[in-house]
């Protein structure tokens, strides 16, 4: 029984690297977050050896006594967390929870509206490069070219039109609230499911502090990796007449063994986002997403949008004749790591993309507020406007590996 450095020195030492990159740099991407270092604990505890195929009284294997208790201990508080009727903790990733929503509802060939995801959808959301697009036809809304808001009433018109079996909501980068209600009342018009997955968005609607999915949709799925800091999983909740059809598709119909120690970091996860200190977290993430934008746009950014309702900001730099590309590249090399992002009808292909999407989650869980926020906007304003002057880069290098020093993570252990 050796420590890892002394087993494999070789992953020991990448995973130290990764530690101190973690500590050295400013995370600015919207889909990550930091987990305590309970669920680390928990993820990589004896959980992971068990093989479980199944459900809690139901398994086929033995030795499930407490497997069974953990995995109903997960399911109770996620149910209790999001005021669900009926919890699927098994999903191994948000993709795996959204195809075992599909396959349980959906034959090959049904019809599904959802989300582009050039305007801000996800892949899983049948874009052409995803399977679900070989399995099942999607037609896509957007959104309305001068709000650069979910156009409603072209989502209205396309369900009369196409008549799917399934809409679809939820996104990977839009940065304002999704009128549910609305969606769902489209949905219910042309005797549609109506599914949303809040991936991004869970730890937000976990905290009360944006509005829930959960009593408008059919189906809610989600990660818990993201705004919910949970570590890597997927989680799927629906309404109770569902609750069977849905459980059949995870297992045996999309995954076999469940992971067990992924199960465990879910139930931690579900506890720790039932308190204050996590509530706090969520609003202090929205308000130094909204005194981001409102800094950029001060600065004569251009914001998709025209603002932000949750924990992201999407920038469009095409004003500025640079790509998302350049300046992800750009702003890596001080430590600002963001990521570039499509801007509704980009003209420019996704590896290269006319903007970046940046979010608070991760700076917000090291303790940094409006204050930090309005610096780490100067720099990236300087770097992006400024690359080639000489005194700038490391200047700000510098003012960053101070911040981070300031700020540690306190959930890197
Ligand atoms: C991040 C994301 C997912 C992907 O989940 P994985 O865990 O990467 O499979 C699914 N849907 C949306 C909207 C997302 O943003």
């Amino acid at each position: 029984m050796l420590p890892l450095m002394v087993d494999d020195p070789e992953v020991g030492a990448l995973v130290d690297r990764e530690k101190t990159r973690l500590q050295e740099t400013i995370n600015l991407i919207a889909a990550e977050n930091q987990c305590p270092s309970s669920i680390l604990e928990a993820q990589g505890s004896v959980y992971a050896l068990k093989a479980a195929e199944g459900y809690p009284g139901h398994r086929f294997h033995a030795g499930c006594i407490h497997t069974d208790s953990l995995e109903q201990l997960a399911v109770a508080r996620c149910r209790h967390l999001f005021g669900a009727d009926h919890a699927n903790v098994q999903p191994h990733s948000g993709v795996a929870a959204n195809l075992s929503v599909y396959f349980a509802m959906l034959d090959i060939g049904d019809r599904v509206l959802s989300m582009k995801l050039s305007h801000g959808g996800h892949l899983s959301h049948g874009a052409s490069a995803s399977m679900t697009s070989r399995c099942f036809q999607f037609r896509h809304y957007g959104v309305a070219p001068d709000t650069e808001r979910i156009d409603y009433s072209g989502v209205a018109a396309l369900a009369e039109e196409w008549r799917p079996k399934m809409i679809v909501a939820g996104a990977s980068s839009y940065p304002r609230l999704i009128d549910y209600q609305r969606l769902a009342d489209i949905a219910a018009g042309v005797s549609a499911y109506f599914m949303v997955d809040m991936a991004h968005l869970a730890g937000l609607v976990a905290a009360g502090a944006i509005p829930s999915p959960v009593p408008h949709a059919d189906f809610v799925t989600f990660t818990t990796y993201k705004t919910l800091m949970g570590g890597r999983g997927g989680v799927i909740l629906c309404k109770k007449p569902y609750a069977a059809p849905i459980d059949r598709s995870v297992f045996p119909g999309c995954q076999g063994t469940p992971a067990i120690n992924m199960i465990a970091a879910k139930a931690v996860c579900f506890h720790l986002a039932a308190n204050a200190a996590f509530r706090a977290i969520q609003h202090q993430t929205l308000a130094n997403a909204r005194c981001m934008a409102e800094e950029f746009a001060g600065r004569g950014y251009r914001i998709v949008s025209g603002g932000t309702d949750n924990h992201l900001v999407l920038i469009d730099l095409r004003p500025m004749g640079l790509t998302g590309d350049e300046a992800e590249k750009r702003l890596e090399a001080v430590g600002l790591i963001v990521n570039r992002n499509p801007i509704p009808n980009d003209r420019y292909d996704p590896q290269t993309a006319g903007g970046l999407r940046l979010g608070t989650p991760a700076i917000t869980v090291r303790g940094m507020q409006e204050t930090e926020v309005k610096r780490i906007v100067d720099w990236i304003d300087a770097i992006l406007k400024d690359p080639n002057d000489p005194k700038i880069i490391p200047k700000i290098r510098d003012a960053i590996a101070e911040l981070c020093r300031h700020f540690p993570h306190p959930m890197v252990p």
